[in-house]
């Protein structure tokens, strides 16, 4: 997905608690009212002296000086303030991460001083233990008022607000089995300052080191900043940002837990959806969305009550009821909606829930629309997050809706809104729809019906951008059903949208309509890539992003780099260029790579491709796009080259078939890089990585799917694929001619 992410932020367990403590914590509202009013209690401070803590991949010590507990919600203590000589050490699991932390620290390898911390801990045994510790009897009156500074901080900092920490806390005291293993420490170091450290359960990485950079801002662009804020918020959007909460978080570091035998062993979520049932309302007069979503839901991780589901914080949550349609009881911080089911399910029980909301979250201004949230415009849950679709709109007859999906019944209500049931049985990563006043256009591109819905602004780029814009639509789908297999479904809506982003989702492309202008030779001026090759981007994410879906953030490179190689050969192998100026996918990556940071690094040394979205840091605003999208796909464009151009199509045809409707990752794409550097451009260095190899003059590539992102049945193994790849120009089998000389693709 070609978007553009403002600051993604991220968002130990023993004993069951006894069936007395569940008891007392049976009412969640009282339970919240508790954490809202909770404070360090200097009555029950102790003294600590050598005090060793493992989380995670963290050792703590906390050497000498006071622990002040937080005073108890539901009877359990989970807030801790220590304020003294400490010290926190972890040793980074791979060299991607140590260089994170170098980038982020000075150093690969943490170990620092501590002199405040506060503790939020879901582990009982491990509390109860520390609050043995000898009394700190009388408690400094100085260190007591400290604490309540270093408390009441933390409380109202935008972190705890990111991390939604409340959230985490009400589901450890709610009895909620799996959420016992959370941990999360703020810092306060004697050479890197503040930062946090988070162990989540439920995360696929469940371990994460980092900072929040708050936004850097003269005092009049502050204030012009809260003027917008303030503006934003009269029309019902950016509900509760403060300027304090304007920021980014870098990530100095993210790994898995560790087994026994060191190897990862990812978190998850403890629901993963088996289908979503919509049912959207479009406001005549204000536009304003009402959503009625119905999730159904399996456990993915036993004993687990509370469901973590995420959706856009402008949208306000009326109420969710389960599946008896008993009201449920909800919690919300930013765009995380957290519901606590009355019991854990049995493990193969399905679990629905039905979540109502609405929000004002349809932008329109003179005559353009856009739909401001394209993901989050209705709750998210899950890992993997890949179910089939049932969704009906009901929206103003003078407007146009265009969305995902097969119709299958729609018409006139009596309210005098038009309304359809459109639905999407390939189980995808989302689904989406645009609203506003189209100019439709139908064209057919071999067993595929194109639907083109212009806005305006396109409209009025006349008819032969029009033509050319449908041209090319049905010109790469056929392109890339001969390159990587076939289509899935016999229809493709593309919509154009006045926004600065395009975007691919199975069966239905948003165009930016910024991105479709073609300025003749002003584009290189402006930078503006020939629309062609943004089209193709876009189709081809078809196959790399919906057919063939990601594992995790690590992962998502393979999409984006997939759809830009794409494109690069749509363009080169189908496009004429005569009198035309726009950019190509990859032009000027030399440059965009070389660009330094304003601490004089450059951006290719930020980090490897698997970081992924991580790349968006305070280093830099560019490095995500340089990285990803460009070098990526000039690595693919190298890969190609050094295997056959002409054999490269067909590993990638088989990865499709394999792969199709199922997430995979680094590791299971066939020219795994082991760190994704490409080092300088010219020599690359091992680029395949291969699996083995047969006699007899053949390269056999071998790859496999893995099931993890899906929720398999048990004894279903992955698929695996095997493509002979005759070597170019080599006799034995044991060398590969290195062939990227001229990779400098347009
Ligand atoms: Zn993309």
């Amino acid at each position: 997905m070609n978007r553009i992410l403002s600051a993604v932020l991220l968002s130990f367990c023993l004993l069951p608690r006894t069936a007395g403590a569940q008891a007392g914590a049976s009412d969640p509202a009282s339970l919240r009212r508790e954490i809202e009013a909770a404070h360090p209690d200097p009555a029950r401070a102790v003294t600590l002296k050598s005090v060793k803590l493992n989380a995670g991949l963290a050792r703590l010590t906390l050497e000498d000086g006071v622990l002040l507990p937080v005073t108890a919600v539901g009877g359990k203590t989970v807030e801790l303030v220590f304020l003294g000589k400490g010290r926190i050490a972890i040793e980074p699991p791979d060299a991607v991460e140590a260089g994170q932390l170098d980038l982020f620290t000075g150093a690969p390898k943490l170990d620092e001083e501590l002199t405040e911390m506060v503790l939020v801990l879901g582990l009982d045994a491990a509390v109860d233990t520390i609050l043995k510790k000898p009394r700190a009897e009388p408690l400094d009156a100085a260190l007591a008022r400290r604490a309540e500074e270093v408390y009441t901080k933390w409380k109202g900092s935008p972190e705890r607000k990111l991390l939604n920490i409340d959230g985490a806390v009400l589901k450890d005291v709610a009895g909620d089995t799996s959420s016992q293993g959370f941990f999360a420490a703020w810092f306060k170091g004697t050479e890197l300052g503040e930062f946090l450290y988070l162990v989540e359960p439920g995360s696929q990485e469940q371990v994460t080191l980092g900072h929040f950079v708050p936004l850097e801002a003269t005092e009049k662009e502050k204030r012009k900043i809260l003027r917008q804020l303030g503006r934003e918020q009269r029309r019902g959007r950016l509900i509760g940002v403060e300027l304090e909460d304007l920021g980014q978080w870098d990530t100095w570091l993210s790994a898995s837990l560790q087994g026994k035998d060191g190897s990862a062993v990812p978190g998850r979520a403890a629901f993963e959806p088996q289908k979503y049932t919509l049912e959207i309302s479009i406001a005549e007069k204000d536009l304003r969305l009402s959503g009625r979503a119905r999730l159904d839901l399996k456990p993915a991780v036993r004993g687990s009550r509370a469901v973590d589901l995420t959706l856009n914080s402008d949208l306000e949550v009326r109420r969710v009821t389960d599946g008896s349609r008993s009201e449920l009881f909800f919690h919300r911080q930013g765009r995380d909606l957290t519901v606590l089911l009355p019991r854990a399910p049995a493990d193969e029980e399905t679990v629905s829930l039905t979540v109502e909301y609405s929000g004002s979250l349809v932008e329109k201004q003179s005559g353009r629309f856009a739909l401001l949230d394209t993901l989050e415009w209705y709750p998210h849950a899950g890992t993997a997050d890949r179910a089939p679709y049932d969704v009906t709109f009901r929206w103003p007859r003078r407007l146009d809706l265009v969305s995902c999906g097969r119709r299958v019944e729609g018409g006139e209500g009596s309210d005098g809104l038009r309304w359809e049931r459109r639905v999407l049985d390939i189980p995808t990563a989302g689904f989406a729809f645009e609203i506003g006043r189209y100019r439709v256009e139908t064209t057919r591109a071999g067993h595929v019906d194109i639907r083109l819905a212009f806005d305006p602004d396109v409209s009025g780029m006349g008819k032969e951008a029009r033509q050319e814009i449908a041209k090319t639509v049905g010109d790469s789908l056929v392109y890339f059903e001969e390159l990587f297999g076939p289509y899935p479904l016999d229809e493709l809506t593309v919509v154009t949208v006045p926004r600065d982003f395009s975007q691919a989702m199975l069966g239905f492309v948003t165009l930016s309509s910024v991105m479709m202008a073609d300025l003749g030779v002003w584009n290189l001026f402006f930078g503006l890539e020939d629309r062609r090759t943004v089209i193709a981007h876009e189709v081809a994410h078809q196959w790399w992003g919906h057919m063939v879906g990601w594992e995790s953030y690590r992962d998502q490179w393979i999409s984006e780099a997939m759809a830009n190689y794409a494109s690069l050969l749509y363009g080169r192998n189908k496009l004429d260029k005569k009198d035309r100026f726009g950019l190509g996918p990859t032009s000027g990556w030399q440059e965009t790579l070389t660009d330094t940071t304003e601490d004089g690094r450059a951006i290719e040394s930020l980090g490897p491709v698997v970081l992924g979205t991580r790349l968006f840091s305070s280093r830099s605003g560019n490095a995500y796009q340089a990285i990803v999208y460009h070098k990526g796909a000039v690595l693919l464009d190298m890969l190609s080259k050094s295997l056959g151009e002409e054999n490269f199509p067909k590993v990638l045809r088989q990865v499709v078939k394999v792969s199709a409707n199922r997430a995979i990752s680094t590791e299971d794409f066939p020219f795994h890089h082991r760190t994704g550097h490409l080092g300088r451009p010219r020599s690359v260095r091992r680029p395949v990585h291969l699996r083995h190899r047969s006699p007899g003059g053949l390269l056999q590539l071998s790859f496999r799917a893995r099931g993890r992102g899906q929720v398999e049945g048990p004894g279903r193994g992955p698929p695996a694929g095997a493509v002979p790849v005759p070597l170019q120009g080599g006799e034995d089998g044991r060398r590969l001619r290195r062939g990227p000389r001229a990779a400098r693709p347009d």
